[in-house]
Parts: structure tokens; sequence; C-alpha cells
């Protein structure tokens, strides 16, 4: 996760440094600016001092501090990144997470199987009204399943044969590792490759993968 610079600028400008600090320091007034114990180091005397004009902090014995932001990261010990979203949802700042381009290559490289899994599923469609799936038919019809249905639950069938599925893919020119990672089809252990699913129904499950803006 990553923040661009004008929502993390746009964060500052909301967050008060005396506001951030003093959630978990106990801050008193001195002159124009605040004075506490450090909670970097073990401190006795007051020394660190908050400078609201400034909105930066400061330990004047350990040298810890920074912005509301950086303060606040240090203090939970966590990324910057994540400092900034728990900031942004404590005081209702509103910026956007940006999706970093590793996520992006990511989504780009699953499109490829999306496509194999399509291309297998109505492989399997088109074969479920076949003279060799009566037998499937016959079966989905004792269990009331009628034609409409079939159709738009998307149905399929997997024919008895080793390698049909196998084939088509490849011939189609797609990567044999591709529709193994996939799991649609084996490989034997002398080396054959064959279809996973043989002489069944096919039951498309659909997993929607949801990209949420939080606003
Ligand atoms: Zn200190």
């Amino acid at each position: 996760m990553y923040y661009k610079n004008e929502d993390i600028e746009k964060l500052l400008d909301e967050l008060k440094i005396e506001e951030v600090v003093g959630e978990v320091v106990d801050l008193k007034k001195s002159g124009s600016n605040y004075k506490g114990i450090c909670p970097f180091h073990a401190d006795t005397n007051p020394s660190f001092s908050v400078n609201p004009a400034k909105n930066i902090c400061k330990c004047f014995v350990c040298g810890t501090g920074g912005n509301p932001i950086t303060f606040y990261s240090k203090y939970k010990k966590i990324s910057f990144s994540e400092a900034v979203k728990e900031l942004a949802k404590k005081y209702r700042v509103n910026i956007k997470e940006q999706i970093s381009t590793k996520n992006i290559e990511k989504i780009k490289e699953n499109e490829k199987y999306y496509k194999i899994m399509e291309e297998a599923h109505n492989f399997y469609i088109d074969k479920i009204f076949s003279l060799e799936a009566r037998i499937a038919l016959d079966y989905l019809s004792e269990r009331d399943l009628d034609t409409k249905t079939i159709k738009e639950y998307q149905l399929g069938y997997a024919s008895a044969k080793w390698s049909e599925l196998s084939d088509y893919l490849i011939d189609k020119g797609y990567n044999v590792d591709d529709i193994l990672n996939l799991g649609l089809i084996k490989k034997s252990e002398s080396g054959n490759l064959y279809d996973t699913f043989r002489n069944r129904i096919i039951f498309p499950i659909y997993i929607f993968m949801i990209l949420l803006e939080i606003e």
C-alpha cells in the first residue's frame, strides 16, 4: 500500500501535532510550545517538546521526533504507510490508498488465467448438450434440473476421454504450465498430460475479486 504525496500533505494539514502526541504523552503548555516526558527514552525531566506552529515534535535528549505521521509510526512501531492509514481513519481525513504497481502486475498476470478458465468453461458448456453427454443430461433431469436451469447456471460436461480439454487448450496455443497451474490438467509420472475432470458434470464456481475504494 502507498499514498500519493498530495494525500500525505492533506493529512499533515489536518493533523495537529499536539493532538497526536497528546493522545499518548501528557503535555503541559510551555510558552507557545508544549512539553512532556519523552516516550522514546527513560525520561525523568520533560524533554519532549511539541511545536504546534511548525507541527513537529522533538526530544532534546534522545533526538527522536518528527511530524505527526513519523511520530505516530515511531511510537506505534509501524511503517510510515501504516501510520498514514491509521491516522487518516482515526482523524477522519479522506484520502485514498493507491494500488501498488506490484498489485497491478499481479492483476495483469491473473488475466491470462481467467482467459484459460473461461475457455475451459465454454468447452464444457458446449459439451453438455452433445450426444456423449446424454447420460449426464438424464442424470440432471432425474434431479429435476431442466434445460433452462442448465443453461442459466452454465453447467458443463467433461467426457470420459483422457485428454480432451488438454488437447483443446494446447491446440489453442495456451501455455501448458499455465493450464497445469490452474489444476485443469495433470501430468502423469511418465510425463503425459491428462484432464483433471473426466466423466462428470461441471458446476462453475465464481469468485469475484472486488477492489474496494475506501471513501
Ligand atoms: Zn527522548
